[in-house]
């Protein structure tokens, strides 16, 4: 019988794990096939405290989980199939691959996936010019001309942390009206350095290595009697010319164009990876609710991370979630003995 069975291995599930270890309780992680999170899919890293020259993302993760096994943290490297949390109460008993495990509590810390365009160039190209994080990879961008794509306020946000490093953000919205709050677009667009391209698609990405061109599809409107493509930076309308933009073909009311850029930040929001419980309280996006601190709405059940925070989605806050749910597990187990 384990103390804790943590479903999950990114920040979050392993900052649990060295944590519940140390507390002397006796820890799983059920891993996942492709364990580590998100940051298994980065390069370096330079915004991880205790690493003054960065470090690579799955280098980053491979500690984590060598200081997890250091301190006696079994793990399952395998996908958890699923629970119907309203049946189950503790000890949880679930049923993996040909292992049959019991745990008096369980975390939740499966994290989310970003959202991204699946468009053709953008998958081999993370990592190279293509980003979801510009807290993260913003100074790489240094005096560079980059697009941000999306109308929330996470498309906002990562064009104001690029005007800080970046020579022109281009905001690239597939709709007519930003979807974001109205504070955060004013803060974007009060920035001469930020210009928003509205009805826009990215249709590929194009680069011999790294991102150096886009193709874009855009529908025109008609403005002033005239069809054209809504471009403005500080309230004041551009057209594609002067961004840059080159017209490839112009048919009905759309137009094809591309325009050189090095850096592509996709910020269209992210998935929690919740599909897999039942009876566990999530938002209306399938975020985990929680209901007092680290606890769910599940006796025993607790979560930490991306899984419940569409807000910060940082590697650090993802551990630093994972410690506060560990500590209220140990308490939650000492309270019941
Ligand atoms: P949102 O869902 O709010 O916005 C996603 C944006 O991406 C929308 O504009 C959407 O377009 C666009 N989009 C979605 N799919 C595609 C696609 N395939 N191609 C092109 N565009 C696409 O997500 P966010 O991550 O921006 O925000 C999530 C939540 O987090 C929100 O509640 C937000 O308020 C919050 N947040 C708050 C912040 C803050 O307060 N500082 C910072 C960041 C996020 P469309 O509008 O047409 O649907």
């Amino acid at each position: 019988m384990y103390d804790i069975i943590i479903i999950g291995s990114g920040p979050a599930g392993l900052t649990a794990a060295i944590y519940a270890a140390r507390a002397n309780l006796k820890t799983l992680v059920i891993a996942g096939i492709k364990w580590g999170g998100q940051l298994q899919l980065t390069t370096l890293v330079e915004n991880y405290p205790g690493f003054p020259e960065g470090i690579q993302g799955p280098d980053l993760m491979m500690n984590f989980r060598k200081q997890a096994e250091h301190h006696g943290v079994e793990f399952i490297d395998d996908d958890f199939p699923g629970a119907d949390f309203s049946n189950l109460q503790s000890p949880f008993r679930f049923v993996i691959g040909d292992k049959t495990v019991e745990g008096k509590a369980v975390l939740i810390s499966t994290g989310a996936d970003t959202k991204w365009l699946d468009i053709p160039g953008e998958k081999e190209r993370i990592g190279r010019g293509v980003s979801s994080c510009a807290p993260c990879d913003a100074p790489f961008f240094k005096n560079k001309k980059v697009i941000v794509v999306g109308g929330g306020d996470s498309a906002m946000e990562e064009a104001c942390v690029l005007t800080n490093f970046a020579e022109h953000i281009t905001i690239v919205y597939r709709g007519d009206s930003l979807r974001a709050s109205q504070i955060m677009q004013n803060k974007a667009k009060a920035n001469p350095k930020v210009t928003v391209v509205y009805d826009t698609v990215l249709t590929e990405i194009l680069g011999a290595n790294r991102v150096e061109k886009v193709k874009l599809n855009s529908d025109l409107k008609s403005q002033n009697s005239k069809l054209q493509l809504k471009i403005q930076n500080l309230n004041k309308d551009l057209s594609l010319n002067e961004i840059g933009g080159k017209v490839n073909s112009m048919y009905a009311e759309k137009t094809d164009w591309e325009l050189d850029i090095e850096g592509v930040f996709v910020a269209i929001g992210h998935i929690p990876n919740t599909k897999i419980f039942r009876g566990i309280h999530v938002d209306e996006r399938g975020y985990v609710l929680q209901e007092k601190s680290t606890h769910t709405n599940i006796e025993g059940v607790f979560v930490a991370g991306d899984v419940q925070d569409d807000r910060y989605m940082q590697a650090v806050t993802a551990a630093g979630f994972g410690c506060m749910a560990a500590l209220d597990i140990e308490r939650w187990l000492r309270e019941k003995e």
